[in-house]
């Protein structure tokens, strides 16, 4: 890897030693920078690029020589270029590209080259200046990605490269039919150059943006104009030169603001990501489940993924959102989990997403469980009493907020002893399990069902008067009543008692209401049993 400031600073040397006039300057350092990124190329292994500029270097050199020399001119001087040209040519072919759209901007460097096949004073030169129009037209998709997917330095390089390489052939041919090529002008830098950053941006292809090469690449794009405005030069060419090298360096300009563009927002989609994952926690899904948490961590990683649809930890814990083709693993030691996408990612997952999302997750999970296992009932899965403490501060907030009235209800299973002393505990355990289940299901999202003591049963219903509570404990009741347990041949009842109904003014008030409704159950007990009594 050369840095480009150390080439640079050769050129800048080299150009000192031999001034830009100077026909040795022209006649080889012009092929000697060609064969010389060429032959990087080749130690690189970019092989088709190497061949390129080996082909372009050696066509020149045997012209220079040919000058010099009593050689016979003829078109075996021709052969190294073709080869060369045929080499780029295949060179571009390799790399992806996109449609064109803001790189036509170049365009018109190749309708000029065509115009020059109606100069028949050109001779064989046409072929080459058509040949450049071919090749820009290979050139301009693979110049779109700076545009549209993100600002690689090393393409940046190349293809500043390649327009100095183009406008220095249109150059040439416009001095030509002026009345001829004058050896020695300042043109032929424009090669040099565009061969220097040929060979360096190819190079460096999948190097990582760095300040220099394209600082370099800009250089020599403001060097374009400056150049040519030297006599002896048309007027056509110097607008050329000018054309070739704003065209080139607003384009360049702008590929930098969209990356810089492209950077800011992506450093702003990382850090609500890192707030959203920081907010999820079991305290804040307010009903510890792992749904939640999953949900969470899915409107997350939609911040830096938009196209994720689905997340799945596989297992216990399911699925939220939906199961789609294109599933990215993320890393969750034990179980296995996916991101769905609705289409393949555009661009590379950012790494270190997939990994921070894992462990987040992993760790909410297990705070989940642990939350889970402190404040619920294992048999039944209801809140135990520590998690009616913990819970009742959300509902009281709730309803004073809105203004909601809370009801409390006392359930009792009727003559459970004697389950238990006829059929055994583990019988009088299933009835207790198909209670919590019942209740489960009975209530709301933000209603408490707190297994409160041994086979008795708290409610807190949010938003329900008396007579609404009243309605769930009989559903409650009904559903009870009509399922049976083995080996219990007769249904199961239960007695319930209601108190509250407005809105509490306070923890306390709501204490005193369970003792009211604990009354009203014993006097449900009292008259028989199997029946709802209201404070
Ligand atoms: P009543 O209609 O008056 O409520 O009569 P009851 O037989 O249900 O009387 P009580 O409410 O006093 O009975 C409570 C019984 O619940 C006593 C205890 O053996 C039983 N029990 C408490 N916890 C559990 C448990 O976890 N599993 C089982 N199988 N039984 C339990
Ligand atoms: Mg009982
Ligand atoms: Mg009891």
């Amino acid at each position: 890897m050369v840095p480009y400031w150390l080439a640079f600073l050769a050129l800048l040397v080299f150009l000192a030693l031999f001034p830009p006039t100077a026909p040795w300057s022209d006649r080889f350092l012009t092929p000697l920078v060609a064969l010389g990124g060429g032959v990087y190329l080749l130690w690189r292994r970019q092989g088709p690029w190497g061949l390129g500029l080996l082909g372009l270097g050696l066509g020149d050199l045997g012209w220079s020589l040919a000058e010099l020399s009593p050689l016979p001119r003829g078109l075996y001087l021709e052969f190294p270029y073709l080869l060369g040209y045929a080499a780029l040519a295949w060179g571009l072919l390799r790399v992806r590209g996109k449609p064109p759209r803001l790189s036509l901007g170049l365009l018109p460097l190749g309708l000029l080259g065509v115009l020059t096949l109606l100069e028949p004073e050109l001779g064989l030169d046409r072929l080459y200046t058509t040949l450049d129009a071919l090749l820009l037209l290979l050139l301009l998709p693979r110049l779109e990605p700076l545009f549209t997917e993100r600002f690689l330095p090393g393409r940046a390089l190349w293809g500043v490269g390649f327009l100095l390489f183009l406008v220095a052939d249109m150059a040439y041919a416009h001095l030509e039919i002026q009345g001829g090529y004058p050896t020695g002008h300042p043109v032929h830098l424009l090669w040099t150059l565009g061969y220097l950053l040929l060979a360096l941006g190819v190079g460096e292809d999948q190097q990582d943006p760095r300040f220099l090469g394209e600082g370099l690449a800009l250089g020599s794009l403001f060097l374009m104009p400056a150049l040519l405005l030297q006599d002896p030069t048309p007027q056509e060419v110097r607008l050329l030169a000018l054309y070739g090298g704003l065209a080139g360096a607003l384009g360049l300009l702008y590929a930098l603001h969209l990356e810089w563009q492209r950077t800011a927002g992506k450093g702003r989609r990382w850090s609500q990501f890192l707030e959203a994952l920081a907010r999820l926690s079991p305290s804040v899904t307010q009903t510890l489940s792992p749904e939640a948490v999953l949900l969470g961590a899915l409107e997350a990683s939609r911040h830096l993924l938009p196209q994720v649809v689905g997340l799945e930890v596989r297992g216990r814990r399911g699925l939220v959102g939906e199961r789609t083709a294109h599933a990215l693993p993320i890393p969750l030691n034990g179980d296995s989990a996916y991101l769905y996408l609705k289409a393949p990612p555009q661009e590379e997952i950012p790494s270190g997403f997939l990994f921070l999302l894992g462990e987040r997750i992993k760790q909410v999970l297990k705070q989940v469980e642990w939350g889970t296992l402190a404040l619920t009932d294992p048999l039944t899965g209801l809140l135990n009493r520590r998690g009616l403490e913990t819970q009742l501060p959300k509902l009281l907030a709730l309803s004073q907020r809105y203004q909601a009235p809370v009801s409390v209800v006392m359930l009792d299973i009727d003559r459970f002893k004697r389950v238990n002393d006829t059929y055994g505990h583990p019988v009088g355990d299933e009835v207790l399990k198909l209670l919590g289940r019942i209740l489960q299901a009975s209530v709301r999202r933000e209603d408490l069902a707190v297994r409160y003591g041994g086979e008795e049963f708290l409610l807190l219903l949010y938003g329900a008067d008396r007579q609404a509570a009243k309605e769930v404990v009989e559903r409650v009741r009904y559903r009870f009543r009509s399922q049976r347990i083995d080996p219990i041949p007769y249904p199961l009842t239960l007695s319930a008692g209601i108190a509250g109904g407005e809105v509490p003014t306070g923890e306390a008030q709501v204490e005193d209401w369970i003792l009211r409704a604990d009354y009203a159950l014993l006097r449900a007990k009292e008259a028989g049993r199997d029946r709802v009594t209201l404070a």
